[in-house]
């Protein structure tokens, strides 16, 4: 065995010993090489906070009646989304019409009526197959029992138009050219406040396969500023992204130190953690099928799920960075020369 190793080590180096576990984190973080930055900053610069505020001063107000599920206002969210996505011709995996998916109210066993998800979707130029998705959920809280309308700015209002502007950057580098190797899919999420059904039901209807769906990056709650931050606005928290992918979480890390230098703060990472905010969003749907996740997320408020969270209260500025961090990782993940790997399938983990 001996002679087998030292000749073999010269043709394959590394059958024989396996790396320390340090050597081998090393390898990971070196094999992440990152793509396209003059691209990636410019249409990133897209994403603008004046967009951004525009769209979230729709989306949570009075209108939309706090999009509760099912409900009228949330109807009305999804028809706004829909001519948003056929405005900038962005198309749906369905087609230029059709950009619902369906959940039939025997879905619900409590009374919520039929809702829909709302899907749209850039086409990979080079992998096609392969699927990013971007994720936020768009229903909320919906009127109180006093009858006052529960906004929902931050939850999820700021998820929701940090995708569609995420969208519009994608399409207009499509239009002038780099339209990204791998398939984008942005998918607005229904039913997230009563159980995260809207992820659930897509896991189990997936438009695409979920063994070819590389990753879902999911916002939710990304405006506003915590208590734990009021001096150190610049950050972000990052939950699961070490959890099936260390590839993912260094590739994360590389994006943020290249591009949006925010504090990626992983405190409610930990897997004891009392709060359990892994567990608390859409994203927890698809780890649980596996699939490599990242939640984005800046904390809990006073205002939260009351209708006090209303548009006035977001830092669209901190918005604009955190989003523009989020578009990054994606488009990374998206036009990189490999295929995001799993853990279990690393051969530099091995
Ligand atoms: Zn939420």
């Amino acid at each position: 065995m001996k002679t087998f190793c030292i000749l073999s080590a010269f043709a394959l180096v590394g059958t024989c010993a396996t790396p320390k576990y340090t050597t081998r984190i090393e390898n990971i973080k070196n094999s992440i090489q990152l793509i396209d930055s003059s691209l990636v900053v410019h249409y990133a610069n897209t994403i603008t906070a004046n967009e951004l505020k525009t769209h979230l001063y729709t989306i949570a107000s009075k209108k939309f009646e706090g999009r509760g599920t099912g409900e009228k206002g949330c109807k009305l969210a999804a028809e706004f989304l829909k001519s948003y996505y056929q405005n900038e011709n962005i198309a749906s995996p369905y087609g230029l019409s059709n950009y619902y998916q369906h959940i039939p109210e025997t879905f619900f066993s409590n009374g919520t009526k039929a809702t829909q998800n709302v899907i749209a979707y850039i086409k990979g130029s080079e992998k096609p197959e392969e699927i990013v998705i971007v994720s936020s959920h768009f229903d909320h809280l919906g009127i109180n029992a006093n009858g006052e309308i529960n906004y929902g700015a931050d939850d999820n209002g700021s998820g929701t138009v940090a995708l569609m502007e995420m969208a519009q950057a994608f399409n207009i580098a499509k239009k002038e050219g780099y339209p990204p190797k791998r398939s984008i899919l942005f998918l607005h999420l229904t039913a997230e406040e009563i159980g995260k059904r809207g992820s659930e039901f897509y896991n189990l209807h997936p438009v695409f396969p979920l063994k070819n769906t590389l990753i879902d990056l999911n916002m939710d709650m990304i405006g506003r500023v915590d208590a734990i931050h009021k001096n150190n606005k610049n950050y972000i928290y990052l939950l699961g992204s070490d959890r099936l992918s260390k590839e993912l979480h260094f590739l994360s890390e590389k994006v943020n130190n290249a591009y949006a230098n925010l504090e990626l703060d992983y405190r409610y990472n930990a897997e004891n953690d009392k709060n359990d905010f892994y567990s608390r969003s859409d994203h927890y749907n698809f780890a649980n099928n596996n699939i490599p996740v990242i939640f984005y997320f800046t904390g809990e408020h006073p205002d939260y799920h009351k209708p006090t969270d209303t548009p006035d209260k977001i830092d669209y500025q901190l918005l604009e960075k955190r989003s523009k961090l989020i578009f990054a990782t994606a488009w990374q993940i998206a036009n990189q020369k490999h295929k995001l790997v799993l853990d279990t399938e690393n051969e530099l983990l091995k």
